[in-house]
């Protein structure tokens, strides 16, 4: 049905890439382009059912990009780069005329700042040229937000509190490592912390606020309260949400060794002269720390993300826990890669096919839960990501 170019070769592009040459009635034509050509060969290589193309891109290039689109004219463009890239790989896909999805919203380089007003803006754009923009479609900004609007959709007159809630009950067996992107995700959980509460936005000092929660064949986990991107799209197209909040776990080593990172300055994001050159130390960081892609191999444990949902029906207040549980070890049995690259990269693959199937697609820039959860749950159900329900129960928060 289609031609899609997948972009990056990461971890969750490594599921992607695999999830969507398994769905080859839907994507006839498959490329994957990074800034490391070998990456994708390996991908590529990996895959023994369909043939993937590979190339060599520099992402924040829109000549370069536009001159790949040429090559081999796709009716989707996948951004499984960094946020760093997000806006140059619009404007190319603009410059062509191409769709987009992602799966995380832009960042500049040099300030560690999640909004979604630098990609709403192309929303007109999009619009006029008649293509189709869908943003962070991953787990979480992703499939929370589908579930969310599967909750409006069926279970609630009125949404008013949203506790999404993140677990990695996962044991890589690494002194430290990130389970994505090491730059990404410092950046992420250093920053301040931030919540919804009666149409203002409120701050917290990183990680202070925290409690244990249970989390479904885990159990309790100490969850920190911390800002999370899909927050502000929510509140945006749920206005009945009185507070929106999101929570992620962490250990105690994980905390320690990030609290170090810290305070020896390697977490810094601006850039510092070293033997004469410039480095930025993060990035130094990232080049010395486990690669996520590589830790599937002895990942035991799983994931457990979910909503936690307490609102009006019928007059009456009622609550809802929607969620799926996700075992490393399947996911690396699976496609090579661990839990939280299989959990962002098949989303990413089910928005896409659903656009190919012209169900996701309509002019403009959107976020996932402004289109019909139903096909995308029924999906989740099929790929890999099946969810369940919990009604009235105590949600804890
Ligand atoms: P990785 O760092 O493993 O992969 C990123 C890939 O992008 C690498 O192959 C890298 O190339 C490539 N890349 C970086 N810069 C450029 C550039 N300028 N041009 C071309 N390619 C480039 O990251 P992950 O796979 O872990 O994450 C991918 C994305 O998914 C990130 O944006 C992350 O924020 C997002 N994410 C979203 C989640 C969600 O639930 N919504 C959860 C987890 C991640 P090279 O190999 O040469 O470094």
């Amino acid at each position: 049905m289609g031609r899609v170019l997948v972009i990056g070769a990461g971890g969750v592009s490594t599921v992607a890439v695999k999830k969507i040459a398994m769905n080859a009635d839907v994507f006839t034509d498959i490329m994957v382009a990074s800034r490391t050509k070998s990456k994708c060969d390996k991908i590529a290589d990996d895959i023994k059912n369909v043939k993937v193309q590979t190339a060599q891109v520099d992402a924040d290039n829109v000549d370069e990009l536009v001159a790949l689109f040429n090559a081999f004219k796709p009716d989707l463009v996948i951004n499984l780069a960094l946020p760093y890239q997000d806006l140059s790989i619009m404007d190319a896909c603009l410059a062509y005329g191409v769709s987009y999805l992602d799966t995380a919203n832009y960042e500049p380089l040099d300030e560690a700042k999640y909004e979604y007003s630098w990609q709403w803006a192309y929303k007109d754009r999009f619009e006029k040229a008649g293509l189709t923009a869908i943003l962070g479609c991953g787990f979480d900004p992703g499939v929370t937000g589908v579930y969310t609007a599967y909750a409006a959709k069926h279970h609630f007159d009125e949404i008013q509190y949203l506790d999404i809630v993140d677990c990695n009950a996962g044991d890589h067996h690494k002194a430290f490592a990130t389970n994505f992107n090491p730059e990404i995700n410092i950046r992420e959980i250093t920053q301040r912390g931030k919540y919804f509460e009666d149409g203002q936005w409120k701050d917290t000092d990183p990680l202070s606020v925290h409690k244990p929660l249970n989390y479904p064949n885990i159990g309790p986990k100490e969850s920190y309260l911390m800002y999370h991107e899909e927050l502000e799209s929510l509140t945006k197209n749920f206005p009945t949400i009185k507070r929106a909040r999101f929570w992620m776990t962490f250990g105690q080593e994980y905390l320690t060794h990030l609290r170090v990172i810290q305070n020896i300055g390697m977490a810094r994001i601006d850039p510092i002269l070293y033997n004469g050159q410039e480095i930025v130390p993060i990035q130094f960081l990232k080049a010395v720390l486990p690669n996520p892609g590589d830790l599937g191999e002895n990942y035991t444990g799983e994931t457990s993300i979910g909503c936690r949902i307490r609102g009006l029906k019928d007059g009456k207040e009622i609550t809802y826990y929607v969620y799926n549980n996700c075992s490393h070890h399947a996911a690396y049995l699976e496609t090579g890669a661990q839990g939280v690259s299989y959990t962002t990269g098949v989303p990413a693959m089910i928005g896409a096919k659903l656009f190919m199937k012209s169900i996701w697609k309509k002019p403009g820039v959107w976020n996932v839960e402004e289109f019909d959860p139903d096909p995308f749950m029924k999906e989740l159900n099929e790929q890999g990501l099946p969810w369940h329900e919990l009604f009235n129960v105590d949600l804890e928060l």
